[in-house]
């Protein structure tokens, strides 16, 4: 068993022993107890959606009041089991969730926090003005949960429900984030560029966070209205969803276990704050909404991971057991022939205003050769790249890859047909693993989704992506750093290990921006001879590069460009003859 896993059991037998060992006079205490584990369940959901994805919503109180009015309304009227209205909550807040996201998911920058704002405060209105809600009074005696004919209706016996489920919830999101999916959540948070040119689907692995928050906060909301026995709209507003985020920053909004520190001193402070504050002023009111405001400006500026960050700091850095050395290999995908023509640019051109940075360009790359594309500093190189890849659309012309238009394709579909590249400037998770950030170019080799992942019956399938990001790391050079984490390496091994990320998509096509800058000579020599071998395999490999050394020994043929124009296209001993050649590389030489 690992650190982490004793320390789990251990805290679940603390837990266990809160409500036995507490006296009965100490009653308050275990409401505190409970409210922490309401408001963690919340903001594990938090976490996934703001401190995993990166997308920040104040609006989470919404839909904890979405599960607790629907609890409340269909136990009281029709008599439902809380046990089955959990599940129409959870589908409530499901389908609104869904909703929410599809119109606001796609805003950028500061909108998607308006819009949780928004949203925060319209619901609170609406719950407060609806006859059939009870409006601001709300509903009253809702049941207790009863569990196997016994009813949850003390503090105490509640609390063994609601902490196994945040326990639970805690163990499923941290399995998922161990996970094909987890990487892809992780891997959206920095834009979703390099994201989507592993085939990742950026739009849909956000709506999913925001969906799985929603849920979770769904739960909460069920259990609060069987807790409180009464519900009203003043714990779902814009006040309580700020109060959340601030729970999950104080935490440390990268750690699942960071959500139950946070709610826990939130919780506790506020109690006492709400004790002293008003004997201190003299008067009473909302002051520690103050102490609040300055404890998260201190926390931002001081300790911007959030308090979990120093236990994290403590614990044993878990170390991936490689048990995938027996694993299945991924199936592979049928390559072309050799000399086939693999890619077809015909006449590309992009204008970004009245700059013209690539200009009616055309050339080939055929299976099984190594075509290096080179020229001065913005000659327009890495600007072919992005419309090879789908990043950026061509003003006019064509791409084809094997015969098939992708010119007016999305990233992630050129992505899955066998595309794979690197970018002139690294694009990584840096706090993920060196293993990690490869298996993320064998995401779309995969298919476990969510509930596989949080089940852990994604295992084989790890395994064996694992398995394949271990031997492109191999094959690199680069294996005996797979542990490391990806931001601690020099720039010049991540390059070769976003080689190995690209590799590890199985591609037909590999495109490489720069792939030598910051290498060292051995290092250098190490990557010609990955690329002779590759081709030797069949791949098709389009090349940007600046050290003519490692590009006249290793390419089939080269294309030069400059000022985004072809210049010419030839064998390396061609293009080295070349009097124009010389003449734009005058006073640029590399
Ligand atoms: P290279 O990779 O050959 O150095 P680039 O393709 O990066 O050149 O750039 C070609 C030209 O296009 C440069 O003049 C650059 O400033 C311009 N350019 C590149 N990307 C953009 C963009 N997104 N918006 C505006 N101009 C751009
Ligand atoms: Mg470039």
């Amino acid at each position: 068993m690992t650190f982490r896993a004793v320390a789990l059991v251990v805290f679940a037998i603390a837990l266990a022993l809160v409500p036995v060992l507490t006296p009965a006079t100490a009653e308050f205490w275990i409401t505190q107890a409970n409210y922490i584990g309401l408001y963690t369940l919340v903001v594990i959901g938090l976490v996934l959606l703001t401190g995993i994805a990166g997308l920040t919503s104040f609006g989470q109180a919404a839909f904890v009041g979405m599960g607790a009015y629907t609890a409340a309304y269909l136990t009281l009227t029709y008599g439902m089991s809380p046990w089955l209205t959990v599940w129409v909550g959870l589908a409530v807040t499901g389908v609104a969730a869904l909703l929410l996201a599809f119109i606001t998911l796609r805003m950028s920058g500061h909108f998607l926090p308006l819009a949780t704002i928004a949203w925060g405060l319209s619901l609170f209105y609406l719950l407060g003005n609806l006859d059939f809600l009870g409006k601001y009074d709300g509903l009253l005696g809702i049941p207790a949960i009863t569990f196997f004919g016994t009813p949850l209706n003390t503090g105490r016996s509640f609390f063994y429900l609601l902490w196994t489920i945040v326990v639970l919830a805690a163990i499923a999101v941290t399995h998922l984030l161990d996970s094909r999916v987890g990487r892809a959540l992780r891997a959206v948070k920095g834009g979703s560029t390099m994201a989507e040119a592993m085939g990742i689907d950026t739009f849909r692995v956000k709506v999913t966070a925001f969906v799985l928050a929603a849920l979770l906060a769904s739960v909460s909301g069920w259990l609060f209205a069987h807790f409180q026995r009464t519900v009203n709209p003043s714990p779902f507003g814009l006040n309580m969803g700020i109060e959340y985020l601030f729970m999950a920053v104080l935490g440390g909004v990268g750690y699942v276990w960071g959500a139950l520190i946070g709610a826990g001193v939130v919780q506790v402070l506020k109690d006492q704050l709400q004790v002293w504050l008003p004997r201190l002023m003299g008067t009473s009111g909302n002051y520690e909404i103050i102490v609040f405001g300055v404890l998260l400006v201190l926390m931002l500026q001081y300790a911007r991971d959030g308090l979990w960050a120093f236990v994290d700091g403590v614990l044993p850095r878990v170390r991936r057991k490689v048990d995938w050395a027996a694993a299945a290999a991924l199936p592979a995908r049928p390559r072309p022939s050799h000399g086939e023509v693999v890619l077809d640019v015909r006449n590309a051109r992009k204008e970004f205003g009245g700059l013209v940075a690539v200009n009616d360009v055309s050339f080939q790359v055929r299976a099984g050769e190594i075509l290096g594309l080179i020229g001065p500093n913005g000659a327009g190189k890495s600007t072919t790249f992005n419309l090879v890849t789908g990043v950026l659309p061509a003003t006019r012309g064509e791409v084809a890859l094997l015969g098939r238009r992708i010119d007016r394709v999305a990233s992630r579909r050129i992505a899955s047909l066998g595309v794979s590249r690197t970018f002139q400037h690294v694009k990584m998770i840096a706090g993920m693993t060196v293993l990690e950030n490869v298996a993320l170019g064998a995401h779309l080799r995969g298919g476990r989704g969510v509930p596989a992942a949080m089940l852990r019956l994604d295992r084989a399938e790890e395994r064996s992506l694992m398995r394949e990001a271990e031997r492109q790391l191999q094959r690199i050079g680069m294996a005996e750093l797979m542990h490391e984490q990806a931001g601690n390496l020099a720039l010049g091994q991540q390059r070769l290990m976003e080689i190995a990320r690209a590799l590890a998509a199985d591609p037909i096509l590999l495109l490489l921006d720069e792939p030598a800058a910051g290498l060292r000579l051995k290092e250098k020599e190490g990557l010609a001879n990955v690329l002779r071998q590759l081709r030797g395999e069949g791949l098709s490999i389009l090349l940007v590069e600046h050290d003519m050394d490692l590009v006249m020994g290793l390419v089939d043929r080269v294309v030069v460009m400059e000022f985004g124009t072809k210049l010419i296209e030839g064998t390396p001993e061609e293009v080295q003859a070349s009097p124009a050649v010389r003449a734009a590389y005058l006073g640029t030489e590399h």
